[in-house]
């Protein structure tokens, strides 16, 4: 399996590309592999998705692929995890499924999300194993970008130790030095990949090694906002840390849009339903939140978590409790998407804050 023994590599052998050759290394591999990676749309906001097989159509895409600290606004989990997806047909008495095999390479993610990557992977194999999740993921090579800057002034990885730069979990991490990036292998697939593509290659001179470490000693300095994130994780651990008034205060704010959640990399909630016309038709799921009202409503109408408050301290017990304590990762990734997505300015770094500093925030 492509890309997954990355988890406890560290990176062994350092080569070196010229930006320049960039877009023709995604041009060749998008022969072999469905390629993802930053671009900027029309609206000017830029995420990551797939570069068109087309040939006319994937030149114009290069043109538009972003490899720079900006926003990218939505977390790449839609590659694995889509917003919506068709599950399973059926038609009369008969049912097929419809997993998803593709080869992916996922070129440029930050090294937070490729945390939520991780996380999500993890989730979906813990209890039972989410076939649907896991066909995505069956054949994939995770090609991390580092941080020279903060995308976002509401990142905080370096408090929550998930970026700037991934020390582990990819198959290769660009670390940009200039007119060109070092390339950290971190797995034998990501090692195949550069053989594959040798061309576009070359071995690094001189100290390379104290070079990469300058650049992300740098990085780690550049983020100013710090958390102190390990101590919001032990005091989340003990039993009624957080009174309930903080919850019923945070939750009379909230105006439950649910923008939070959608742009979240580790949010796995979701629902399913059927379109059915006659005896033919299709099972989807898409993707829910546990903030909304109807998400714990039960058929009877009878809601274990009727009251808004309840459904916010679920959100921050499952990020920074329920998670940490089952698998020792934290269900937050420090993405900062939260408080730069929320319109009424509430944020986990936030609510961090509020509970180690002991003073309101929010
Ligand atoms: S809770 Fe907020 S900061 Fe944490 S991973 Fe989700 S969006 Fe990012
Ligand atoms: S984005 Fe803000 S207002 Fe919207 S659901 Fe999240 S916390 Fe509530």
């Amino acid at each position: 399996m492509r890309g997954k023994g990355g988890k406890d590599m560290k990176a062994s052998k350092v080569k070196i590309i010229g930006k320049k050759k960039i877009k023709d290394l995604l041009r060749e591999a998008s022969q072999e592999w469905n390629v993802y990676v930053p671009q900027k749309w029309s609206d000017g906001d830029v995420w990551m998705d797939q570069l068109p097989k087309d040939k006319q159509m994937l030149d114009e895409a290069l043109e538009d692929v972003v490899l720079e600290d900006v926003d990218t606004v939505i977390s790449p989990k839609d590659i694995f995890f889509p917003q919506l997806e068709s599950i399973f047909k059926f038609k009369d008495d008969k049912i097929w499924e419809t997993p998803e095999f593709s080869p992916k390479l996922i070129f440029g993610v930050q090294p937070c999300d490729l945390k939520g990557i991780l996380f999500s992977d993890d989730f979906y194999r813990r209890n039972f194993e989410d076939r649907y999740y896991v066909s995505r993921i069956q054949n994939r090579l995770i090609v991390a970008r580092g941080c020279l800057r903060p995308p976002r002034p509401t990142c905080f990885c370096s408090s929550a130790k998930t970026g700037p730069f991934a020390e582990d979990g990819f198959d290769l991490q660009l670390v940009d030095f200039g007119d060109s990036y070092f390339v950290e292998v971190g797995t034998r697939e990501g090692e195949e990949f550069i053989t594959m593509h040798k061309k576009f290659f070359s071995e690094p001179d001189g100290n390379y090694d104290m070079t990469i470490k300058e650049i992300k000693t740098k990085a780690c300095d550049s983020l100013e906002l710090k958390v102190d994130f390990q101590n919001a994780l032990s005091l989340m651990a003990q039993d009624s840390f957080i009174p309930e008034e903080n919850y019923r205060r945070i939750g009379e704010r909230c105006i439950y849009c649910g923008g939070c959640l959608y742009v979240c990399p580790t949010c796995t909630c979701f629902n399913v339903f059927d379109n059915v016309k006659d005896k033919e038709g299709e099972r989807v799921r898409n993707w829910d939140a546990c903030v909304f009202e109807g998400y714990t409503r039960e058929t009877s109408g009878h809601n274990p978590r009727k009251d808004k408050w309840l459904r916010t301290a679920r959100r921050y017990e499952h990020k920074l409790k329920f998670d940490y304590k089952v698998t020792g990762l934290s269900g937050c990734i420090a993405c900062g998407r939260c408080l730069s997505s929320c319109p009424v300015g509430i944020g986990i770094s936030k609510f961090i804050q509020e509970i180690t500093e002991k003073r309101k925030i929010m």
